[in-house]
């Protein structure tokens, strides 16, 4: 594996503690936002850029601390424009990063966690339990190697969902401030209605991501209406149940006014069927909710399929009428292994 790190990765400290490194080593704590323009916004590879620091803070800098710890090790691009990365980071562990396009729109898909520990059993990211969280920095980076990837200055990161490897809300301490800084007007500046975090639902985090009150998007992967049904596709469901979710959805709605997104991977024969829609919806009925169907992404070690079109469409119907918006996610990068956890999973294959 590769050598153990010896300096601080930037990006793991805040505006915040950047600014007191700088006023700690004798400069004005200014100097802090303009590293991170330069960083964030400018998309340079090293602090000999950052012209208008000076030099012998640019020195210290460099002594002090890594503006980057991870390598590309794989770069996929799909015939649909989509790109994804696959990053080793200082440890020698993986992650996956996606960029998707869609017409303005440039959404990036982020990983949390090296691996996870929810056991969906048809996620690839599972399949081997969870490893580590990743650290601040190490989150950011995958954006900062996603917008590397953009061709002209004009064109930005638009969108983000936090939807890659990994848990987000077990790992709330180190995302938080890396969706912050995405959302800093000097840093990335993305809009907080721009951000998306997925959670397997825990109610608990649930309720102190509404508490941390910045305004992103809460989506909540529930892909079963009952928990009969939900503890066998979701093994951490057992300790937790569907109506302890609904509740911290419905007090993450009071606390924000942000509509909750449920998504729900469509299962051929297991999930798919229309008293499953009926029974949904039933249960969203009169919440403020939105529900995104999700094609099942083929993954081969798992055996699960998703139904076809016309199932999908059906589905959606029926919670339409009933009340709920119901929404079919679009495909993507189909030809370049698209569902997370994948390219991670034949790299420790491979090793
Ligand atoms: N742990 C978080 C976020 C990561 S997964 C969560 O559970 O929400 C993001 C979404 O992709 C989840 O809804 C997840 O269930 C879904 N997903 C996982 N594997 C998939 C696959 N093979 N095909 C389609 N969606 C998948």
């Amino acid at each position: 594996m590769s050598d153990t790190p010896s300096k601080t990765l930037l990006t793991d400290l805040t505006r915040e503690a950047l600014a007191e490194w700088c006023e700690a080593a004798g400069e004005r704590p200014f100097r802090a936002d303009q590293v991170r323009r330069w960083l964030f916004g400018k998309r340079v590879e090293s602090f000999d850029e950052m012209h208008d620091v000076p030099a012998k803070l640019r020195d210290r800098l460099k002594e002090e601390f890594d503006l980057f710890t991870s390598e590309i090790d794989r770069h996929q691009v799909s015939s649909d424009g989509t790109e994804k990365l696959l990053l080793r980071l200082r440890d020698g562990e993986h992650v996956e990063a996606v960029l998707m396009r869609e017409e303005k729109r440039r959404t990036v898909c982020i990983s949390t966690q090296v691996g996870c520990g929810m056991g969906c059993v048809f996620c690839a990211s599972g399949l081997l339990g969870l490893r580590r969280n990743l650290s601040t920095g190490e989150i950011l980076e995958q954006i900062l190697r996603l917008d590397r990837l953009l061709p002209s200055a004009e064109e930005r990161i638009t969108n983000v969902v936090v939807m890659g490897i990994g848990e987000p809300l077990a790992n709330l301490p180190n995302l938080l401030p890396a969706v912050d800084t995405l959302n800093e007007k000097g840093a990335m500046g993305i809009g907080a209605r721009r951000i998306t975090i997925s959670t397997v639902g825990l109610p608990d985090r649930m309720r102190e991501l509404a508490a941390h009150g910045k305004g992103y998007n809460l989506a909540v992967s529930l892909h079963a209406p009952n928990d009969e049904l939900r503890n066998r596709l979701v093994a951490v469901n057992d300790k937790i149940g569907v109506e302890a979710i609904l509740a911290a959805a419905d007090d993450f709605f009071e606390k924000t006014g942000r509509r909750v997104t449920f998504e729900y991977v469509l299962l051929e024969g297991l999930n798919d069927s229309a008293a499953c829609a009926s029974e949904l919806a039933e249960r969203l009925r009169g919440r403020n909710a939105h529900v995104n169907l999700i094609p099942m992404n083929r993954v081969s070690e798992t055996g699960f399929r998703g139904p076809p079109m016309e199932i999908a469409k059906h589905f959606a119907a029926i919670l339409e009428k009933a009340g709920t918006p119901a929404t079919i996610r679009k495909k993507k990068g189909a030809d370049i292994d698209a569902a997370c956890g994948q390219l991670r999973l034949e790299a420790e294959q491979q090793t």
